[in-house]
């Protein structure tokens, strides 16, 4: 299996501070039920191999018949796999949107925190209801919290094991011929657990996976098919500028932009409304009460230009954009990098060094200019430290361990933090 590296949003940025990452908060037990839904698969852009493993579902809810006659058995649970914001909940409308068949969701995280009983018989009357409605699809968002693994449990959680038997024997007890097919989403697969996986019960996994270029082109084509575009507007441009982003990042661009229109007073966006939007996106708004002396600019101007400039000779990522703006999520300047055309899906040892030399090179260009050190290259020491990490224990790229595998990748969909895999003795090597 290869693994390779997904930056949150390909830049790097100067001055101190934490990013920040989106979240939405749910938080009630209730299961809805939507018995006509809008959605189709026409709404869910870039996501064509999962539209793809899902389309024998929305076949077999519209005639199980032709299934059951050859002596097939259905599917009864799918679970969408893929980082927070690339369109589960989407497409699992949109599978019912395509079904024509109603739609009973809630969310696995609202479950457990509750009296012990109540999330099992919510389960039980769930069940109920969607066998009365069948054919149907029940989408349980964030599984993971119900199916999490119980083995390695410092202690239980009574109410979350109630919960999930009770899910199971929900699962097993169906006759599936009826026409019922249950999504779950996670973002954490690796922790769920086996019993959830068995088959008959998730059986199938689709992968939600963070778009491509060309996804991302179509998910802004799709997010501005009822937004007023100007004559100079370019969507490609701005697909090509957020490697990284999630569906849910670019339909916030797209109306971003459109608000700042609206506070332009025009009528309709325009490409400048799009690249600002981006930024904001990315990096927050802009920090107008942050006033730089004209020796800190200097700095950063330098810093950023330091960035360019290697990452230009030594032809990495080609850059986008440099900009010595603050802005509010804590950097002073940053330098934004696009995507190449041939993207390196392969990345090699010289690619990782060549992006260690250009991320390191803001802080050289402080000490070469100016023979001072300052904080604002913090985030760029992690971003190096990190790759040159990965590089060690992951990639097999060092003289010393060759190909030993010394961390492994966790939470592959969230923030994919390293594990370590080796000695305390090792660790202090790879340390070094
Ligand atoms: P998830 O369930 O994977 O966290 P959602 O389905 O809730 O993500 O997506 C959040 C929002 O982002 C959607 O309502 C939609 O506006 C937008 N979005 C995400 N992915 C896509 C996509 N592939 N096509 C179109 N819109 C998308
Ligand atoms: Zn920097």
């Amino acid at each position: 299996v290869l693994i390779f590296f997904m930056w949150k949003f390909l830049f790097s940025k100067m001055g101190g501070g934490g990013g920040g990452v989106m979240g939405i908060g749910k938080n009630n037990a209730k299961v809805y039920m939507e018995s006509e839904i809008k959605v189709t698969f026409d709404d869910v852009a870039g996501q064509e191999e999962a539209k793809e493993s899902l389309k024998e579902v929305i076949d077999f809810l519209n005639g199980p018949t032709k299934y059951t006659e050859i002596g097939a058995k259905l599917p009864k649970g799918v679970l969408l796999v893929g980082p927070p914001g690339t369109g589960k909940t989407r497409i699992a409308k949109a599978v019912a949107g395509e079904a024509k068949v109603p739609f009973f969701s809630l969310s696995g995280s609202s479950f457990v925190e509750m009296f012990v009983g109540v999330g099992a018989s919510r389960v039980r009357e769930l069940f109920k209801d969607a066998v009365a409605k069948a054919p149907c699809i029940i989408f349980i968002d964030e599984i993971d919290a119900i199916g999490k693994s119980r083995d390695n449990q410092m202690q239980s959680n009574d109410e979350r094991e109630q919960t999930l038997n009770q899910l199971l024997s929900e699962m097993d007890g169906f006759d599936s011929s009826k026409g019922i097919v249950i999504l779950g989403a996670t973002n954490r697969p690796e922790i769920l657990d086996k019993a959830l996986l068995r088959p008959g019960r998730f059986d199938r996994r689709v992968i939600v996976d963070r778009p491509e270029f060309k996804g991302r082109e179509a998910i802004l084509n799709v997010h501005s098919k009822n937004v007023h575009l100007g004559e100079d507007v370019n969507l490609a441009e701005i697909a090509r500028s957020t490697p990284g982003a999630v569906g849910a990042d670019l339909a916030n661009i797209i109306n971003e932009a459109a608000l700042r229109a609206v506070r332009r007073g025009r009528k309709t966006v325009l490409q400048e409304d799009l690249r600002e939007s981006v930024e904001v996106v990315i990096a927050g708004k802009e920090q107008k009460d942050v006033i730089l002396s004209p020796k800190e600019r200097e700095i950063v101007s330098y810093h950023e230009v330091g960035h360019a400039l290697a990452a230009a000779i030594l032809k990495t990522d080609p850059v986008h954009k440099i900009t010595i703006v603050p802005r509010t999520m804590g950097s002073l300047g940053y330098t934004m990098y696009t995507e190449e055309e041939d993207k390196k899906f392969l990345p090699s040892k010289e690619y990782f060094i060549n992006r260690i030399v250009s991320i390191l090179a803001g802080r050289a260009a402080e000490e070469v200019f100016f023979n001072i050190v300052t904080a604002g290259a913090s985030d760029d020491i992690k971003k190096a430290t990190s790759i040159a990490r990965s590089m060690v224990s992951m990639y097999g790229m060092s003289e010393r361990f060759d190909m030993v595998a010394l961390e492994s990748i966790e939470n592959r969909y969230l923030d994919g933090r390293a594990v370590k895999n080796c000695s305390e003795e090792t660790a202090t090597l790879i340390d070094e």
